[in-house]
């Protein structure tokens, strides 16, 4: 399972470890989902997505 989920739409990252309903992940599109390689914040960050404010730890 991946640590972290992008969501193309907003260009924002999510952690679904500590995800909440606020996220509403299962409201973003499968074409929008982007996983990181390697699954990592700092990842993320640097292809441009902005954590997300509710799950961001
Ligand atoms: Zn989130």
């Amino acid at each position: 399972m991946p640590g972290y989920l992008g969501d193309k739409s907003k260009m924002i990252v999510h952690h679904l470890a500590v995800m909440k309903n606020e996220c509403n992940i299962f409201d973003v599109k499968i074409k929008d989902r982007f996983y990181f390689v390697p699954d990592m914040l700092e990842q993320a960050k640097k292809e441009g997505f902005s954590p997300c404010k509710y799950c961001d730890d």
